[in-house]
């Protein structure tokens, strides 16, 4: 059956093998995007194309945000809760923090803003969340082991292990409160004759994108999280977001005119709040 007829498997067994270690037992519920850094709410959860509209599946339901169980609870709560999550959340909640001071205090949000983060363990924490949010078909199975999924399992599990070379991740604002994470997926415009590999991470107030073998035709228009792949684990950085260069909240999965795009629907899952309409 199509999976556009399928709710997208949240609860997933007890036991399995943990989409980030491999290692078979117990299995955790990851939070993506992770507790702290957004309000958790009621949401339905959607596959890429069950969101895009029209008759499918009934969305699966989480009372508290999107969550997967899918991984060992060293990897969730040790490498990813203890270790990581807090640099993430941290930046979002000083972003968020800086956004309704703008809102509230009618002020000029200027063109761009300036932090102090620790971009590895950002990173860290993002690649987690996509490896946590890859739903397998079964969890009796051992993850598969593919070029992508395997280099971003060995820079998530060993700490000092700087961003591979052929991969890049951007950020950008993202003012949208539906909560994305699509592995996998490939877009391109008719007029370019290069593909773009990605995964895409988004939640209210940045999104992140991971790209496979960027071609060099192709230029992303927005910042790199790491500009310098080697940058130590607890080495600060200054971190700008942009307040001018902002895409469509649905860009890149969402092709335009010229534009297309081709996913697995199986890992891909939309999360929005109960009875507000997905646009
Ligand atoms: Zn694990």
């Amino acid at each position: 059956m199509s999976n556009r007829f399928k709710p997208v498997r949240i609860k997933g067994p007890s036991q399995g093998y943990c989409q980030i270690c491999c290692k078979f037992g117990a299995l955790t519920y990851d939070h993506v995007p992770p507790q702290g850094a957004t309000r958790l709410t009621s949401v339905e959860i959607r596959t890429l194309s069950q969101s895009f509209g029209g008759a499918t599946a009934k969305p699966a339901y989480s009372q508290n945000g999107m969550k997967f169980r899918t991984i060992c609870s060293h990897c969730n709560n040790v490498k990813l809760g203890a270790n990581h999550d807090p640099h993430l959340i941290g930046l979002c909640d000083e972003l968020t923090t800086y956004l309704r001071a703008v809102v509230h205090g009618n002020l000029f949000v200027g063109d761009k803003r300036k932090f102090i983060v620790k971009p590895q363990r950002i990173a860290k924490a993002v690649v987690g969340h996509l490896l946590a949010g890859c739903v397998p078909e079964s969890h009796d199975v051992e993850p598969i082991s593919a070029p992508v999924p395997d280099t971003l399992r060995d820079y998530f599990m060993n700490e000092n292990a700087p961003l591979p070379k052929n991969v890049e991740i951007y950020y950008w604002l993202y003012p949208s409160n539906i909560q994305k994470i699509l592995n996998y997926f490939v877009f391109a415009d008719i007029r370019h004759k290069d593909f773009i590999s990605a995964s895409v991470l988004k939640f209210f107030p940045l999104s992140f994108m991971l790209l496979w073998d960027k071609p060099q035709s192709v230029t992303v228009p927005h910042q790199l999280l790491l500009p310098r792949k080697d940058i130590g684990i607890d080495e600060m950085e200054v971190l700008e977001v942009d307040f001018q260069i902002i895409p469509p909240t649905n860009w890149p999965e969402a092709p335009s005119d010229n534009g297309y795009v081709l996913f697995n629907d199986s890992v891909t899952a939309v999360a929005q709040e109960k009875n507000k309409r997905i646009r």
